[in-house]
């Protein structure tokens, strides 16, 4: 090993999804939304001018933070925004993960947690799910640096009842509990409304989903006005203008056209019911996903090998070489249409 290379700081990378440079594949690997974003928020796009790029944005955020506290109910002070939920989560890592016992998240999960764990040198335990991929309330009641899980749990989509997570933030009231809810709006219940009760509870939510908005990479999180000053002090401590104006005025648009993201919504857990009796049909089970993708094995045919036959077809699902879960294929719900091309490949190659 060279001389300046001890002093290194040496990671291993997140691996997001793929994006397939060629036209035409259907594109069900990495949880994007299959419609565009509210049209307030093309408008929105048209009124913005090279003149809007040539000053520092707003390093507070005011107008986003704003029409998200309007839209939810809370007070702006209560609202942290961030480049993606990525950057909030990991925020919040840097900011609320520092007494040096183990901080808990389960077994199989969202794969930056480790990854950011890993960045902070933040020590973590991960309780495995159970064998139904359910999150064992139970194995949270116990010493730790702080509990981080999604909700619905990705890849799995299952949804943790209210109930549970009230549990949880009840054995856990000295640390900070996060509960990230990147597909809270297909299905699940936020646990927004705790927030008056626990002040050590961050709710963590994003653009990416729901509001189809993955590239303009906008996230957001709640939490008690002292939880929200004390992650905008870090993060004023490392970079003060994350949020671009781009995001911040295209966000505010999104926001504000509640019609359009319940529609959106709606068709989009539409399909994913609809995907259900027809993937069962075809030979497939599943967890009771409450996200916009599907988390499925196949009765008979191996899960890398019909990632593969996928892939080839153009067809483009998310796969996940690890244990537990390497004969499941995680499947974005797309449109309709999508959907229905991703079923005539299946009855085909699966002879159904
Ligand atoms: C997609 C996702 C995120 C992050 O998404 P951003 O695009 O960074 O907002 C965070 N957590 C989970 C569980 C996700 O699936």
């Amino acid at each position: 090993m060279r001389e300046w290379e001890k002093n290194i700081r040496k990671v291993t990378p997140y691996t997001p999804g793929e994006q397939p440079k060629q036209q035409n594949v259907i594109k069900l690997n990495t949880n994007e939304n299959p419609y565009p974003p509210s049209p307030k928020v093309a408008e929105a796009l048209r009124r913005m001018t090279t003149e809007t790029m040539r000053k520092y944005p707003d390093p507070t955020a005011r107008e986003l933070r704003d029409a998200i506290a309007a839209e939810y109910r809370v007070r702006p002070e209560q609202v942290f925004v961030g480049v993606g939920s990525d950057d909030v989560l990991a925020m919040a890592f840097l900011t609320f993960f520092n007494s040096g016992k183990p901080i808990l998240f389960p077994d199989i999960t969202y794969s930056f947690y480790d990854v950011w764990a890993g960045l902070f040198q933040i020590p973590y335990e991960r309780p495995a799910l159970n064998e139904r991929f359910e999150i064992v309330k139970e194995d949270y009641f116990r010493e730790n640096g702080g509990i981080v899980f999604p909700n619905p749990n990705a890849p799995t989509g299952l949804q943790m009842p209210l109930s549970d997570i009230e549990e949880i933030l009840r054995h856990n009231r000295d640390v900070i509990v996060i509960v990230d809810e990147a597909y809270i709006d297909f299905g699940g219940a936020s646990a927004l409304g705790l927030l008056e009760k626990y002040e050590n509870l961050l709710v963590v939510q994003t653009f990416s989903k729901s509001r189809c908005m993955a590239g303009m990479r906008v996230g957001f999180a709640f939490g008690c006005e002292d939880l929200i000053r004390c992650l905008n002090d870090v993060k004023y401590s490392y970079n003060s203008y994350t949020m671009n104006e781009a995001a911040i005025r295209l966000g505010a648009a999104a926001v504000s056209d509640h019609a359009y993201f319940s529609e959106t919504c709606r068709k989009i857990r539409d399909t994913r019911e609809d995907a259900k009796r027809k993937l069962a049909q075809l030979g497939f089970s599943f967890t009771d996903s409450q996200a916009n993708f599907l988390f499925v094995t196949h009765e008979s045919c191996p899960a890398r090998e019909l990632f593969g036959a996928l892939r080839a077809a153009g067809i483009y699902v998310r796969y996940f070489d690890k244990p537990r879960i390497d004969n499941y294929l995680r499947i974005t719900v797309g449109t309709d249409e999508e959907m229905e091309a991703l079923y005539r490949f299946l009855r085909q190659y699966l002879k159904k």
